[in-house]
């Protein structure tokens, strides 16, 4: 088979280009997944009580930038959800990103935004540049806060010791000494109205685009010849593991349903310390649905299973250069989280798709 272009994955990465590449340069586009469904990380379904369940954990849109979103709002209208996060703590939730109320209730005091900065000149463990999460959160918060509130959540999440993993990681994580609750405060924010299945089935619904389900592109590498290959698999995979394997964290996920309205008060419940699971899930507070049981997930990191996050340490991130180099000479485009081995939200990973030369 011969294609002019050809995208390995359809996730949001690989539909978003799909769609520029015919919209932009006129020209046809041939996307395989080897899943039984478009969408990748971000497929959702609906249970049978009609809620709208992440199979692959929660995803929320956001965006400071206006491009992006109107972008997508061509595919979808959308739920105004305004995440809310809260974390459990000694056994008592607490709100997260930390704020003024998580420092009262843990502290069991009752600080003015002025002197719980006061409080954080105390106890914070200053740093000029820090270089790495301990750092970053110790010269904010102190060593009391970091070990509740992030050292074991970020060493179960990552299986690397924070001391070892980038500031990025936990950069869109703020401290406020307000009440804000929001785990986000970008300006655009939601989800998909209908889900993001149906989203991104509209997004490829383009005459020059197409699509092949369970179709494992390494089972068929020779028989598709494409003049442009994107491919938003596995970097490492994509060249068999030339140069070694990439480490990537995996999660997988323990769904449970529950014969009540609401199993948690809020959409997300993050576990740091005791527990093998990072958060709990209750989807329906994504939408408000409204039925009398409920669907949840425990979400587990491990090594094992399907790639999920980069683990940008710097021994992983050398690797990849020479990844990017091979494939920089072969002239095959690397996109998503997978592809580039870049630890993106889905509106960086878009602007990246659209932004990059085709
Ligand atoms: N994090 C943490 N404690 C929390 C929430 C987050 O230590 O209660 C750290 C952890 O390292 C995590 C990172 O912040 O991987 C980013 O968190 P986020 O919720 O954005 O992760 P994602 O939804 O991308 O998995």
């Amino acid at each position: 088979m011969r294609v002019d272009n050809l995208v390995i994955g359809a996730g949001i990465a690989g539909i978003t280009l799909a769609r520029r590449i015919a919209e932009e340069k006129g020209e046809s586009v041939l996307i395989v997944e080897k899943r039984n469904h478009i969408g990748g990380y971000c497929y959702d379904y609906r249970s049978k009580e009609g809620i709208l369940i992440h199979k692959y954990g929660p995803h929320i849109f956001r965006t400071e930038k206006a491009d992006i979103y109107h972008f997508l709002s061509r595919f979808t209208d959308w739920y105004d959800y305004q995440h809310k996060v809260l974390t459990y703590v000694e056994g008592q939730y607490y709100p997260m990103p930390i704020n003024l109320d998580t420092i009262n209730q843990y502290l069991n005091k009752n600080f003015s935004s002025e002197e719980v900065l006061d409080y954080f000149e105390k106890v914070r463990i200053p740093c000029n540049s820090p270089g790495n999460v301990e750092e970053v959160i110790e010269s904010q918060v102190g060593r009391e806060f970091y070990e509740k509130f992030f050292k074991k959540y970020t060493e179960k999440q990552w299986g690397a010791s924070p001391d070892m993993l980038p500031p990025e990681i936990v950069a869109r994580i703020p401290i406020r000494t307000n009440r804000d609750d929001r785990y986000f405060t970008c300006k655009y924010q939601g989800v998909p109205a209908d889900g993001y299945t149906a989203m991104m089935q509209n997004m490829l619904e383009h005459k020059r685009i197409s699509v092949l389900l369970n179709y494992n592109f390494y089972e068929h590498r020779d028989e598709i010849e494409a003049k442009n290959l994107y491919c938003s698999a596995p970097i490492d995979e994509f060249f068999e593991y030339k140069f070694g394997k990439l480490p990537y964290r995996c999660v997988s996920f323990q769904f449970e349903r529950h014969d009540m309205k609401y199993y948690q008060p809020v959409s997300v419940v993050n576990y740091p310390n005791e527990f093998d699971y990072t958060r709990i899930t209750e989807f329906k507070h994504f939408t408000k649905h409204t039925s009398d049981t409920t669907v949840i997930a425990k979400e587990i990191p491990s090594d094992k299973g399907e790639p999920s996050y980069p683990i940008p340490i710097k021994e992983n991130l050398e690797l990849y250069e020479q990844y990017g180099e091979l494939a920089q000479e072969r002239k095959i485009h690397f996109i998503g989280r997978l592809g580039t081995y870049r630890y993106y939200s889905m509106d960086q990973i878009i602007e990246n798709v659209q932004t990059m030369p085709m």
